[in-house]
């Protein structure tokens, strides 16, 4: 069953909403059912299937009706030929990564990455798997240029990246990939795709946290890529099959479900992270503000260009005081709550400390410890007041 096509001609928010979604013809129900089964009735000869195939509803690994419905719509979203959702994440980054490289390539990746793309790449694929890898400053498209070698496969950046909110020329970088014989992958989960649609500029693919704003509620994990179907077949294949990354149906209905206020949410986690960016930025107690969307960001200009949305809900910041008055400052915040992940509905907030391994990539400023800051969806009067009471009781 193939849903009423939405195409490119309708906006944004009415694909968020409309995509994938169809009448049930079974029910008459306007939403399509959620469909709890590992198993889906063979033809009368099923010694002709490819048990392997991840084209025909067999079983549920092999990838089922709610996941394709998910795929519909992001896809649509981030402007791509095909997509394939999967379990988290990091799920989709290792499919790409194990389904693409082979042993003897070359990858270029961002030094700003989420930490298990440091690990996947700087100590298992590398080590284990005789895959070369350059960490690479790529908000530096020279330092990129550079890098490449005759056997680079992929370059892989982060934009903005996790945590230091580094910004890299998407476009710019997809030229490089492209006069190389390469491919790029973008990892778009800060920016979201309201914000920024990698492939429109250039990218090969596209990848997504959707535990994050695309579903938006913190109750579900899952993740996507979005691409050429030459290469998504391939992956569907072996991340899906194979490695066994799939999603349930259950959370592929969630994320869905979150999905279509997607749209509405990201409108004011961007408008409610600039206040509080500037607001931060201003308060003496302050040590810096990392936000793309602040002119004292260094790649603010690249930023401008290439997210039209806006600049996203998260940004990092670092007080004028020592390791335990920033732990002090977060028990003092009652609407703020300190946890890891973002994109959440909610505010929510980590301090990383001093001994992070991965400290001599970051910035400066970054070295005496710092926040990240997943800017909520609540009024944003409350989320600045909650700011300033903690500031005021931390002494700062
Ligand atoms: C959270 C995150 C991931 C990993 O996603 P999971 O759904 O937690 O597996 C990847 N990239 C970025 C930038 C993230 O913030």
């Amino acid at each position: 069953m193939t849903a009423r096509y939405y195409g490119n001609h309708f906006g944004f928010q009415t694909r968020a909403v409309h995509t994938g979604n169809d009448v049930d013809l079974g029910t008459g129900a306007i939403k399509r059912p959620i469909t709890m089964a590992n198993s889906y009735e063979l033809p009368y000869d099923p010694s002709v299937l490819n048990w392997s195939g991840a084209d025909k509803n067999l079983y549920t690994r092999n990838g089922g009706s709610n996941q394709q419905y998910l795929q519909e719509k992001i896809a649509s979203l981030e402007g791509g030929e095909d997509c394939i959702v999967l379990a988290s994440g990091v799920g989709a980054l290792s499919g790409l990564f194990f389904s693409l490289l082979e042993s003897g390539d070359h990858v270029i990746f961002s030094d700003i990455t989420y930490i298990a793309v440091y690990r996947l790449l700087n100590e298992l694929l590398n080590h284990k798997f005789n895959i070369e890898t350059s960490i690479v400053d790529t908000s530096n498209v020279n330092a990129v240029k550079d890098a490449i070698r005759s056997n680079t496969k992929l370059i892989h950046i982060e934009t903005p990246g996790n945590p230091t909110l580094k910004v890299s020329d998407i476009k710019a970088i997809a030229e490089i990939a492209h006069q190389n014989n390469a491919l790029l992958s973008v990892d778009n989960t800060f920016a979201s795709p309201y914000n920024q649609r990698p492939i429109e500029l250039g990218a090969d693919f596209s990848i997504e946290s959707l535990t994050k704003f695309i579903n938006g509620h913190g109750d579900a994990m899952g993740g996507s890529i979005t691409g050429k179907k030459e290469y998504l077949e391939v992956i569907r294949a072996q991340a899906q099959v194979n490695l066994g990354a799939t999603i349930s149906p259950f959370n592929a209905w969630l994320i869905m479900r979150g999905a279509v206020s997607f749209p509405l949410r990201m409108r004011q986690h961007n408008e409610n992270a600039l206040a509080a960016a500037e607001f931060l930025e201003r308060h003496p107690g302050i040590r810096f503000v990392a936000y793309p969307g602040l002119p004292s960001h260094p790649n603010h200009e690249v930023a401008k260009r290439q997210m039209n949305g806006g600049y996203g809900g998260v940004l990092s910041f670092g007080l004028h005081a020592d390791h335990d008055t920033h732990n002090r400052f977060v028990s003092y915040l009652r609407v703020i709550t300190s946890a890891v992940s973002l994109g959440h509905d909610e505010s929510l907030i980590v301090f990383l400390g001093e001994n992070d391994e991965r400290q001599y990539l970051y910035p400066e400023e970054f070295h005496q410890g710092f926040f990240r800051f997943s800017v909520g969806i609540e009024d944003i009067e409350d989320i600045l007041e909650d700011l300033r009471q903690a500031l005021e009781k931390a002494g700062l």
